[in-house]
C-alpha cells in the first residue's frame, strides 16, 4: 500500500522526499518516507526538534538517505531537522518565532502558536502511520552531555515495556525514565500507546563522527529488532535510572558551573553559581540529588530558566 503524508507519496519498494506544511503557517518540515517492498510497522525517526543538536539531526538524514527501501520489510519515516527554522537561526531550544520548546508543546494545538502547530502537524498527519518513535536529540548549542536515553511510562504496561525494549537494543548504556515530562515527544507518544524513546549523544553546537554514528546505529538497531531491517543488533549493557532531575536558573547572570558531565554528586553539593557583571554572585546552585550529571550548561550567558544541569538517580 502506498504511504502518503501531506503531498509525499510512496509505492510499496520506493522513497520519496520533500516538505511536510504546517497548515496557516509558511513552516515546512523536511521528511523521507520509505515504503518497503514487504510488510512490517511503520518506524518514525524525527531530529532536529531542537535546531543545534547536530549529530543527531546528521544522523537522521543519513538514516532517512541510506535506506533502500527494496530491503525494508514495512516504513520508516524520517523528519530531519523538524524545526528547520531553529536549525538556521541557529536557535537552541527554542523556535524562534514564538520562543517555545517544540519538545514542550505535543501534542500541540492546530489554530496555536508556530512551535504548537507544528507538534500538532507531526501528531494529525504523521504520528497516526507510526508503530514506534525514536526522537533523536544531544545537547544543544550551550549545553555539555553524556549520550543517554529515556522512555515514559504508557498507560498501557505492555507498551511501556515495548518502548523499554527500543533503548535495550538502541546501543547507549545510560537509560532514564523520567517522571512524566509534559508536552515531549515521547510522553505524547506513550498517551497514545505508541513506544517512543528519547536518545541523546552530542553535544555543544559540535557535529562529530562518534556522536553521529552512536545515533546512527542505533536506529539501524531499532529497525533490525522491529524486523524492518535484517541483521545483527549490537547491544550494550544498560545502567538504569529512575529520576531526572533539572536545576534551572532563576537569575539572568554569568554562569560558573562546579561540575562536569560524568560527575557523581551529593545532594546539597554546590553544583554552580551565577554572578552578575560586576563579579558579584547572586545565588548558589545545589544539586537536588545525590546522582550521576547528565548535562551542564557551558555557556557563561544564561538567562532565566535555562536549564543549567540534569541529575541521573535511582
Ligand atoms: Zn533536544
Amino acid at each position: 500500500m502506498s504511504l502518503q503524508i501531506g503531498e509525499i507519496s510512496a509505492a510499496p519498494g520506493s522513497k520519496a522526499s520533500g516538505f511536510l506544511s504546517v497548515p496557516g503557517t509558511a513552516i515546512t518540515m523536511p521528511i523521507v518516507v520509505v515504503n518497503g517492498a514487504g510488510d512490517g510497522p511503520t518506524l518514525l525517526v524525527t531530529a532536529g526538534i531542537h535546531g543545534g543538536e547536530y549529530p543527531s539531526i546528521e544522523a537522521a538524514i543519513r538514516f532517512g538517505a541510506e535506506l533502500d527501501p527494496a530491503q525494508l520489510n514495512g516504513r520508516v519515516i524520517v523528519m530531519s531537522p523538524v524545526s528547520l527554522n531553529a536549525f538556521h537561526a541557529r536557535q537552541a531550544f527554542l523556535v524562534p518565532e514564538d520562543g517555545k520548546n517544540l519538545n514542550r508543546q505535543f501534542p500541540g494545538k492546530a489554530l496555536g502558536t508556530i512551535a504548537e502547530r507544528m507538534a500538532h502537524t507531526i501528531m494529525a498527519e504523521v504520528v497516526p502511520h507510526i508503530h514506534a518513535w525514536v526522537d533523536l536529540h544531544g545537547g544543544d548549542i550551550p549545553e555539555a552531555l553524556i549520550p543517554f536515553m529515556g522512555y515514559e511510562a504508557s498507560p498501557d504496561p505492555a507498551v511501556t515495556e515495548q518502548s523499554r525494549a527500543l533503548a535495550a537494543v538502541f546501543g547507549i548504556d545510560i537509560l532514564v525514565k523520567p517522571d512524566k515530562l509534559v508536552g515531549t515527544s515521547i510522553s505524547a507518544a506513550a498517551a497514545l500507546g505508541i513506544p517512543a524513546l528519547l536518545a541523546e549523544a552530542g553535544q555543544v553546537g559540535i557535529l562529530d563522527e562518534p556522536n553521529t554514528l552512536l545515533l546512527l546505529h542505533g536506529c539501524y538497531n531499532v529497525a533490525r529488532h522491529l524486523g524492518i531491517l535484517s541483521g545483527e543488533i549490537e547491544t550494550v549493557p544498560l545502567h538504569e535510572y529512575a529520576h531526572w532531575p533539572w536545576v534551572r536558573a532563576a537569575h539572568k547572570g554569568c554562569w560558573y558551573p562546579r561540575v562536569s558531565i560524568g560527575d557523581t554528586v551529593q545532594a546539597g553539593q554546590v553544583v554552580g553559581v551565577v554572578k552578575d557583571y560586576f563579579g558579584t554572585v547572586l545565588a548558589e546552585y545545589t544539586a537536588p540529588a545525590s546522582g550521576f550529571v547528565l548535562l551542564v550548561c557551558v555557556a557563561l550567558s544564561v538567562n532565566v530558566n535555562d536549564p543549567l544541569i540534569g541529575i541521573a538517580h535511582d
